[in-house]
């Protein structure tokens, strides 16, 4: 079995990036808005800026509280859109229960868009042309499939999880690349029998064990986005990889596959967002 290393692959496309932000004479300021006090969000957000800094990008943290008001947090944002200092935005989710990310996001300007979540740039994707973005998650895995050479035309790729910032991005990313794409979800019925007609799959419902061996076809290639807290506190994605990766052609492990991907993409999309 292939492990697909997403850190491995991760860090030359950090190296990289880091050679082409020495040659810059001026460079990006990614603006990161946190909203409320979310423990996996602060861990991201703080890792999201270790890395910028790593790389010489300079980034700035708005870290607002709970009970933040709709008109405080447009504002904001209003006002990172008109700062010509910061280049790239990016609005931590989730938000508190009170405020509805679509409200915010589609208020971000779109060539400020570091996520690809504006309409503007979801659109543009849907289009197939290029927008100012496009979503971390998905992206990395489309690289980390690149990389290790994974044929997609003609292939059956099922993603299991239909969110806008994964499943349906991702979705249409394969279907650009002439795979035969199946979304599932919680309503979906018999989810096994879809899954394991997979050539590709994708699970990222955010619910461990869900992927067990017996839903899974013989040399089909596995890749795990999410990230679970086990009930030994570990880390741990839907599959169940132990049983899984005896069956499969190739695997992501969680750590070390897609979340890594996910950093690198957000750092490019900064600099490529800045330089466009
Ligand atoms: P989300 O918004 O909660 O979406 C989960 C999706 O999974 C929904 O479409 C849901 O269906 C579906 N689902 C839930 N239970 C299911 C089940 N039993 N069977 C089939 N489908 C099911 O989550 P998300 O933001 O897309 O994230 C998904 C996972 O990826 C999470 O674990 C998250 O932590 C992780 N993640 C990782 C990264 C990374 O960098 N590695 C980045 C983003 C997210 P309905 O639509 O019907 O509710």
């Amino acid at each position: 079995v292939i492990i697909l290393d997403g850190k491995t692959t991760s860090e030359k496309i950090l190296s990289d990036l880091k050679i082409r932000l020495e040659e810059m004479s001026s460079k990006p300021c990614l603006a990161v808005i946190l909203v409320g006090d979310n423990p996996a969000s602060q861990i991201y957000v703080r890792n999201k800026q270790k890395r910028a800094k790593e790389l010489g990008i300079e980034s700035r943290l708005i870290s607002c509280p709970q009970n933040l008001q709709k008109d405080e947090l447009l504002a904001i944002i209003q006002n990172l859109n008109a700062d010509k200092s910061v280049t790239a935005i990016l609005l931590q989710l989730p938000l508190p229960a009170h405020l509805d990310a679509f409200d915010f996001i589609s208020q971000i300007s779109p060539e400020k868009d570091v996520d690809g979540f504006t309409p503007y740039n979801l659109g543009m994707l849907m289009s197939a042309r290029n927008g100012f973005a496009n979503a971390c998650t998905p992206k990395g895995i489309m690289r980390l499939l690149e990389e290790y050479k994974i044929p997609l035309e003609g292939r059956h790729a099922v993603v299991v999880g239909r969110s806008n910032i994964v499943g349906k991005p991702l979705a249409l990313m394969l279907l650009e690349k002439n795979a035969t794409v199946t979304i599932a979800h919680s309503k979906t019925r018999n989810l096994a029998q879809i899954t394991k007609c997979a050539d590709i799959l994708i699970a990222a419902a955010g619910k461990s064990g869900l992927i067990t061996a017996d839903m899974v076809k013989e040399g089909a290639v596995v890749v795990d986005v999410a990230i679970n807290r086990g009930h030994d506190g570990k880390l741990c994605g839907d599959v169940d990889f132990e049983n899984v990766k005896n069956k499969v052609s190739a695997i992501t492990p969680v750590p070390g596959g897609v979340g890594p991907m996910t950093i690198a993409m957000l750092m490019e999309n900064t600099v490529d967002m800045f330089l466009c």
